[in-house]
């Protein structure tokens, strides 16, 4: 075998990091700086239960998304002021655009830093001026989406929207039901909600078949009418919904760290990835919580590509899909008033 094609055809983390990425599956406060986040709960004289940098991601890593969701809100408390999101937002777009991400659309629980008392003007300051930094100085294009925890049921759900309508001139392009998949999901209100995000012309996306079951995901794209699934890996155990996605050209946003930790997997070998690909679904890879799993985006590429023997050619074909799946920014945000 000729040696030098194989090293010219190796994918290494140095190689994907210098290609620009989009990262379409990123909760904000997933990818804080655990330094900030210790620092921010000291300041706030917030009860955190982590003190130490050493304990930060196995503390996240519960093998279990119903507990990790709820250390997850631990992390609201700790963004009180504008500065704080303004100063958590910069922080993580330079990790990301050191990382060689040029296009991110960060998810936001808005509901849960309003229903606390923060103001929406903090929030959307702080955040609209930190997606201004990441324009002007890093070159990267911000897209906010919103999300809302369906455990709090369809009140926080209505609350979160007209939140995310009234977000849309800072930048707000996106809608997402997230969190722990329980019973419910077929309830027509969530329906309603949906319809309405869509007619303000937000973009829509919903985490759906990360541990609930397939049928989740055919709520979420044939009645919420959702443009993108967030995971969507129990595709896996339904042929007919795997071949439904490929024909509809659905894109998954999948996140295999993050399903590795949370137990959704055991392991990426017996992640459906490699078989997704395969069956010709649109994967786009992305890393969910990188800070609290201790990954980035380059390692998630890096990752399946060692598991499964991708090439370079297969690993640039996966980034261009996430490049073609971002969302557009909403016709009435202004990204010139940076
Ligand atoms: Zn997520």
């Amino acid at each position: 075998m000729d040696q030098t094609t194989d090293l010219d055809n190796a994918v290494s983390l140095e190689w994907i990091r210098a290609i620009p990425k989009a990262e379409l599956h990123i909760h904000l406060l997933g990818a804080i700086r655990p330094r900030t986040a210790l620092e921010l709960a000291r300041r706030h004289r917030v009860e955190f239960p982590v003190d130490s940098l050493e304990f930060w991601a196995p503390f996240f890593c519960t093998g279990n998304l119903a507990q990790f969701v709820e250390r997850f809100i631990l992390l609201f408390p700790l963004l009180r002021e504008k500065e704080d999101f303004e100063r958590v937002g910069r922080e993580v777009f330079e990790d990301l655009h050191a990382d060689g991400i040029r296009s991110v659309e960060p998810r936001i629980t808005l509901t849960s830093h309003l229903l606390r008392g923060v103001s929406e003007e903090a929030i959307g300051e702080g955040l609209a001026a930190a997606a201004c930094y990441a324009h002007e100085t890093l070159g990267m294009k911000v897209r906010w989406i919103v999300d809302f925890p369906r455990i709090l049921g369809l009140q926080v759900g209505r609350l979160a929207l007209e939140a995310a309508i009234r977000g849309i001139p800072w930048g707000v392009a996106g809608f997402d039901i997230a969190g722990y998949e329980g019973p419910g999901e077929d309830d027509p209100a969530y329906c309603a909600i949906f319809a309405r995000a869509r007619e303000a012309g937000l973009h829509l996306t919903a985490h759906a078949g990360e541990t609930g079951p397939p049928e989740h995901i055919r709520i979420a794209i044939n009645e919420w009418g959702v443009e993108r699934i967030g995971h969507g890996i129990q595709a896996s155990r339904d042929s007919d919904l795997a071949e439904e996605l490929a024909s509809r050209k659905i894109p998954l946003e999948i996140c295999p760290t993050s399903n590795i930790a949370l137990g959704a997997v055991p392991d990426i070998y017996s992640h459906p990835l490699e078989t997704f690909r395969q069956q010709s679904l649109r994967i786009t890879i992305n890393s969910d919580d990188p800070s609290l799993f201790g990954t980035t985006l380059s390692r998630e590429y890096l990752i399946a590509a060692a598991a499964f023997g991708w090439d370079r050619e297969t690993v640039l074909k996966i980034i261009e899909e996430g490049w073609l799946a971002a969302f557009p920014p909403h016709d009435l945000y202004k990204q010139s008033e940076c």
